[in-house]
C-alpha cells in the first residue's frame, strides 16, 4: 500500500494565490507569523504526519476502537495514545487559537492546511482534535470569562478533548426535536438527562478529562431549535485546583461498528443515568443553544469539507502511484512493458481527480481565509464583506468537497481495476472512510437548501451576486493574459449561474427545493473554475519567468482540463436545475415501494 506523502508544495501554491497568504499576513493579529515560518511550520507538520499519523491509518481500520461494556471504557486503536501524546508535546493543537489560551495565533487558514495533512494521514484519529477545535470555537465565542478560564487553555493545548453532542435518535437533521432535559439545581448549575447518538470521540483513553458541549432543553423551553440551549458538561468534575476529580453522570454506553472511519469511536452517551444528572453549566444564554452552535458551523462545516479534500488527495496519490506502475495492454503510441499511465482512459481519470483536488483545495482556503479576514481586518466594512462571502462559500465548501471525495476515491478504485476492491491495497479503505462525509455535519442535502435559501437571499441576493462579480473578474484577467478560451468558458458559467439564480428567486418553493442539489454542484464546478483561473494564471506567469522545473507547466495543463472537462457541466446542471418538481413530486409515496 502506498504511503501518504504531504504534499507541501501544492499546499503553499493554494494559500499563495487562492488565499493570498502575503497580504494575510499583514492583518492585524497575524505579523508575528511570516513566510519562512509558515513553510518550516507546513513541513515540519507534513512529515510528522507522514511519520505519526499515516503508519496508524490501515491499522486503526482494523483493529478498530473497543468498548468495555460494565466500565463504559472506551480503549482506542493500538497506537493511538502515543501518537497523541506526541501531537500533544509538540505542541500542534494550540497553532491557530488565541495567545490569551496559550495558542499561536496563527491564521485559520493555516489550520486548515495542517487538517488537510491530519485528515489524509489518519482521518479516524484526525476527528478527536477536529471536534476539540469546534468546542474550543463555541467557548470562545460565547463562554463566560470564568468558563474560558476554567477549560480554554487545557482544550488549547489538547490536554482535554471536547466533543459536540447535538443528535439524538429522533433528532438528526431535525436538531429541535431533541429531547434531551437540562433541570435547574439549587447552586444555580443544571442536571442534565437523556441520551445522545453518534458522538464522536465521546469516550477515549487519550485524555484524562472529556469536556461534552451537550443541547438540551430547559423546563418550559419552546418547542423546536427556539428552546435548545448549550451545556458545558465535563467528563470529570474539576476541583478547586481546576484538575478532574470527581467522575459525572455521563457514561458511554456502547459504539457503533460503522463502514469506515473505524478507529473514531463513534459512540451512544447516557447523561444521567445513574439518577442524580450530569452536572452542566450553561454556555451562552438559555434558548440560545442553536445559535451558538451555529457561531461555529461555518468552522465546523469547512473543516469536514477539508476531509474531504484530504481523502481524495491521497487516494488520489495512490492511483497515481498505481498507474505508473501497472503494466497491461500496449498503451497508444507506447510500447509493451509501458504502464497503464499511457491510456487515455486512465489519464482523464487521473486528471479528473487532480483538477478537482486543485480546484476544491483554492475553495476551501479562500473560504478560511475569508473568516480570518472577517476577524482580523481593520475595516469593518471589509469585514462584512468577508463573512458574507464566507457565509456564501461555506455550503459549497461542505458539500463539494465531500461528494467529490466519494467520487474521487470510488475512481481511485477504477483506476486500480480489480485491486482496488481488494482492501490491502488501502484505496477501498479510502472509498468506505468517504461515505461518512456527505452524512454528517449538516448532510449535503441540507447544505443545498441553505444554499438556495439562506445565503442566496442574503442582502437580497446581493451577496451571491458580489461573489459571481469576483468571478467575473478573473475571467477578465484571463483574457488580458491571453488566456480567451478559459476567459470564455468562465464568463459562460458566471452567466448561466446568474440566470439560473435569477430564475430561482421567482420559482415556487417546491422547485428550488427539487433544484437545489443541482445548482449547488454548478455553483461549486463555477468557484472551481475561478479557482483554476487564478492558478492558471499564477502558472502562466511563472513559466514566462522561466524558472519552472515542469512544476508550473503541469498546473496549467491541469487548469484547461477542468476548463475543458468539468466547467462545461455548469449548463446542464442549470438545466437540471430549474426543471422543477412535476417529476420528483409526482409519485404518491407507496409508489416508490411497489413497481
Ligand atoms: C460516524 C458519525 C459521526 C457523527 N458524529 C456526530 C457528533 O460528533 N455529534 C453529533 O451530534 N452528531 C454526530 N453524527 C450525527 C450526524 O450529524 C447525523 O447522522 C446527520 O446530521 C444526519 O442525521 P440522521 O442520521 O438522523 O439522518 P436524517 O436526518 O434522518 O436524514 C435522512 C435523509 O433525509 C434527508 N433529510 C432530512 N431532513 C431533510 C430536509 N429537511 N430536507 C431535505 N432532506 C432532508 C437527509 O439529507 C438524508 O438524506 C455523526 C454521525 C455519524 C454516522
Amino acid at each position: 500500500m502506498a504511503s501518504y506523502v504531504a504534499p507541501v508544495r501544492d499546499i503553499r501554491f493554494a494559500l499563495d494565490v487562492m488565499a493570498d497568504l502575503p497580504q494575510l499576513l499583514s492583518l492585524p493579529g497575524f505579523t508575528h507569523v511570516d513566510s519562512a515560518t509558515v513553510d518550516e511550520l507546513l513541513s515540519e507538520y507534513g512529515r510528522f504526519c507522514e511519520e505519526v499519523f499515516a503508519p496508524l491509518d490501515r491499522s486503526g481500520d482494523i483493529v478498530t476502537s473497543t468498548h468495555d461494556a460494565v466500565t463504559g471504557a472506551v480503549t482506542t486503536a493500538p497506537g493511538f495514545v502515543d501518537a497523541y501524546k506526541q501531537y500533544l508535546d509538540a505542541g500542534w493543537n494550540a497553532v491557530p487559537f488565541d495567545p490569551a489560551h496559550g495558542g499561536g495565533g496563527f491564521p485559520w487558514v493555516i489550520n486548515l492546511a495542517m487538517q488537510e495533512m491530519m485528515n489524509s494521514a489518519n482521518l479516524g484519529f484526525a476527528l478527536g482534535p477536529l471536534l476539540t477545535q469546534g468546542a474550543i470555537d463555541a467557548l470562545t465565542h460565547i463562554g463566560t470569562e470564568e468558563q474560558q478560564e476554567t477549560y480554554l487553555r487545557k482544550m488549547v493545548s489538547g490536554e482535554w478533548t471536547g466533543t459536540m453532542n447535538l443528535t439524538e435518535p429522533q433528532a438528526g437533521s431535525d436538531v429541535g426535536a431533541l429531547t434531551t432535559k437540562a433541570v435547574p439545581a439549587a447552586d444555580g448549575t443544571w442536571r442534565i438527562f437523556g441520551q445522545k447518538i453518534f458522538i464522536t470521540y465521546g469516550e477515549h483513553d487519550m485524555t484524562n478529562n472529556i469536556i461534552h458541549l451537550v443541547l438540551a432543553r430547559t423546563p418550559g423551553a419552546p418547542a423546536g431549535t427556539k428552546g435548545i440551549s448549550l451545556f458545558v458538561v465535563p467528563k470529570f468534575l474539576l476541583d478547586d485546583a481546576g484538575n478532574p476529580a470527581a467522575a459525572n453522570d455521563v457514561r458511554c454506553v456502547g459504539i457503533e461498528h460503522k463502514l469506515g472511519i473505524k478507529a473514531s469511536p463513534t459512540c451512544v452517551m447516557a447523561y444521567g443515568d445513574a439518577g442524580e444528572g450530569a452536572v452542566g453549566y450553561m454556555l451562552g444564554q438559555e434558548f440560545q443553544g442553536m445559535r451558538g452552535m451555529f457561531v461555529m458551523m461555518n468552522n465546523a462545516r469547512l473543516s469536514v469539507g477539508v476531509q474531504g479534500l484530504s481523502v481524495a488527495e491521497r487516494a488520489y496519490q495512490n492511483a497515481a502511484q498505481y498507474a505508473l506502475e501497472r503494466v497491461q495492454g500496449r498503451p497508444i503510441g507506447g510500447q509493451v512493458g509501458d504502464s497503464i499511465i499511457g491510456h487515455p482512459d486512465v489519464r482523464r481519470m487521473l486528471l479528473t481527480m487532480r483538477s478537482q483536488i486543485e480546484a476544491v483545495r483554492g475553495l476551501l482556503f479562500l473560504n478560511a481565509r475569508t473568516l480570518d479576514v472577517s476577524m482580523h481586518h481593520a475595516d469593518a466594512s471589509e469585514r462584512e464583506r468577508a463573512r458574507e462571502l464566507a457565509d456564501v462559500l461555506t455550503p459549497l465548501s461542505k458539500a463539494w468537497g465531500t461528494d467529490l471525495a466519494v467520487e474521487i476515491a470510488s475512481l481511485a478504485i477504477q483506476v486500480y481495476g480489480g485491486m482496488g476492491f481488494i482492501e490491502e491495497t488501502g484505496v477501498a479503505q479510502q472509498y468506505r472512510d468517504a461515505r461518512i462525509l456527505p452524512i454528517y455535519e449538516g448532510t449535503n442535502g441540507i447544505q443545498a437548501l441553505d444554499l438556495v435559501g439562506r445565503k442566496m437571499g442574503m442582502r437580497g441576493g446581493a451577496a451571491f451576486s458580489d461573489m459571481l462579480q469576483l468571478i467575473e473578474h478573473t475571467a477578465s484577467d484571463l483574457a488580458s493574459a491571453g488566456l480567451g478560451e478559459m476567459a470564455a468558458g468562465l464568463s459562460s458559467a458566471v452567466a448561466v449561474v446568474g440566470k439560473t439564480a435569477g430564475a430561482l428567486a421567482g420559482s415556487q418553493q417546491v422547485e428550488v427545493m427539487s433544484g437545489a442539489t443541482a445548482f449547488l454542484r454548478a455553483v461549486s464546478n463555477t468557484v472551481g473554475g475561478w479557482m483554476m483561473g487564478r492558478q492558471a494564471l499564477a502558472a502562466q506567469a511563472a513559466v514566462a519567468a522561466g524558472a519552472d522545473d515542469g512544476y508550473y507547466a503541469a498546473k496549467l495543463v491541469t487548469a484547461q482540463f477542468y476548463f475543458e472537462q468539468i466547467l462545461v457541466t455548469v449548463d446542464g446542471l442549470c438545466q437540471q436545475t430549474l426543471c422543477g418538481s412535476d417529476a420528483i413530486m409526482a409519485l404518491r409515496p407507496d409508489q416508490f415501494a411497489s413497481r
